[in-house]
């Protein structure tokens, strides 16, 4: 490499630009990410929906020892438990060394992404082809479902309250399922703009074609496929009532790049950071404060619900944990700490208007840390204080964790939130920190390899902060 004049010397010296995390991490240090993601594939592939989500985070943290939280035990530094939330969040904690009061540390990701839910009376025929009906579930681009392979999730509860677990489409050989699309020959003279081109009512799922025993008559296809799913299932359509069952991508995560230095997947928002959030947490041994890993569910609609993060789920177990000590909650969420773990948008060469080039996140750059997510003169988002992102930077810097800032698009452009509002409306000192996605909120994201790895050293380097 040629020298460097003492003016490129001066510039290293004085200015900051964040770097590709290739020039950052040695042979040995790229080998453990591309590893790390065998994993997280592996993750992606069993996690489909955040009920399937938090039954294997379960599972895994059952085998790591969790036990399930009971708040009249004792527990001494280093054990580790884990909260149910209705089936579909999960809280995992492990019991630091120094006092409650002196406040936890939480990494806060979410495990539910958007997809298309069955309506609770779903199944018609019409001109003797069954169908389902839909609602869309989070922020979609109704235009990328149709002509793409689909497949089933979720629970039916029948009559006698038994639960049938429903997930047909990923096994080799399993049936799958479509939205279908118009012809580009009938659709010549549509002006439609691309975000009316496919209506929101229209999302029905194909699902069957064929009468029952060849009989001519209404609904013998509908007959035909709820006799189906009475054999398999054992239900009948009124069962459909006491049902939840999502429709999601059928793709399988996969490496992009000739140099394999990506992946593609469904769910990447925000798997790319429950994943490393739940290594991070299963890693974190004997940690100096205790640790409150948080996997929600309902982000994508906004956090409601009583398994959103808007509920009191949180903050009950906090205090709970408080309790044991006999530390109110409150006097616990006033010293904490949280990483609000979302994905970011990266910087898209095919789309470079929309971000301000400047104070974009770059796919290989690192994890990024958002400051703030509003948009309009940062209306309606966690604007992290200097303190706390001082405080981050020392942690990450000191951990070797290759990082960026990031903003979520340009002033009056950007926008979409995240948990970190709801956490630091409690009173903790929040930040959000997560992996730069391409094409994010589509059915199938691109995440790097680097930024995945990164993000658990992140995490990692948190929880287990002095
Ligand atoms: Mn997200
Ligand atoms: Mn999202």
């Amino acid at each position: 490499m040629a020298k460097k004049s003492e003016l490129e010397i001066l510039k290293d010296e004085l200015f900051y630009s964040p770097e590709h995390a290739s020039y950052v991490c040695d042979e040995k240090e790229t080998a453990k990410a591309d590893k790390f993601c065998d994993g997280y594939v592996d993750f992606l592939n069993e996690c489909r929906t955040e009920r399937e989500a938090v039954a294997h985070i379960i599972a895994l943290a059952e085998k790591k020892g969790y036990v399930p939280f009971d708040k009249k035990a004792k527990y001494k530094a280093g054990d580790k438990v884990y909260s149910n939330i209705h089936g579909k969040s999960v809280i995992l904690s492990t019991i630091g060394k120094k006092s409650i009061a002196e406040g936890v540390k939480i990494a806060a990701s979410h495990i539910d992404s958007p997809r298309l839910d069955l309506k609770p009376n779903p199944l018609y025929e019409d001109n003797q082809i069954a169908m389902f009906k839909t609602h869309y579930y989070g922020g979609i681009k109704k235009y990328q479902w149709p002509a793409m392979p689909l497949t089933l999730h979720g629970v039916i509860y029948k009559k006698n309250g038994e639960c049938v677990t429903v997930r047909i489409g990923d096994e080799e050989g399993d049936p799958m399922f479509v939205v279908t699309d118009l012809l580009p020959h009938l659709d010549k003279n549509s002006d439609k703009p691309i975000g009316k081109a496919i209506e929101g009512e229209n999302l029905n799922l194909l699902v069957g074609s064929r009468p029952l025993g060849n009989e001519k008559g209404a609904d013998m296809v509908k007959l035909n496929v709820m006799k189906l799913l009475n054999k398999k299932y054992g239900i009948t359509e009124k069962d459909f009532l006491t049902a939840e069952l999502e429709a999601v991508p059928a793709f399988k995560a996969v490496d992009i790049g000739f140099d394999r230095s990506m992946i593609g997947s469904y769910g990447h928002d925000d798997r790319v950071c429950a994943y490393p959030s739940l290594m991070a947490e299963f890693d974190a041994k004997n940690p100096t404060y205790t640790t409150v890993s948080v996997f929600t569910d309902k982000e994508e609609i906004g956090s409601d619900g009583n398994t959103g993060l808007q509920s009191a789920y949180l903050k009950h177990f906090i205090s709970d944990l408080g309790a044991l000590e006999n530390v109110p909650g409150r006097d616990v969420i006033r010293n904490s700490e949280c990483l609000s773990a979302d994905v970011n948008a990266a910087f898209d060469p095919n789309f470079p208007s929309v971000h301000d080039k400047k104070n974009a996140a770059y796919i290989n750059d690192g994890i990024v840390v958002t400051k703030y997510t509003g948009a309009r003169g940062k209306s309606s988002t966690n604007d992290a204080n200097a303190e706390f992102l001082s405080k981050i930077r020392d942690i990450f810097d000191s951990n070797k964790v290759v990082w960026q800032t990031g903003e979520l698009g340009k002033v009056d452009e950007g926008g979409g939130g995240t948990v970190a509002k709801y956490i630091a409306n409690l009173g903790a000192q929040v930040v959000d920190v997560g992996v730069p996605v391409l094409s994010m909120h589509a059915p199938f994201e691109v995440v790097a390899k680097y930024d995945v790895y990164m993000a658990y050293k992140g995490f990692k380097s948190f929880l287990m902060a002095k």
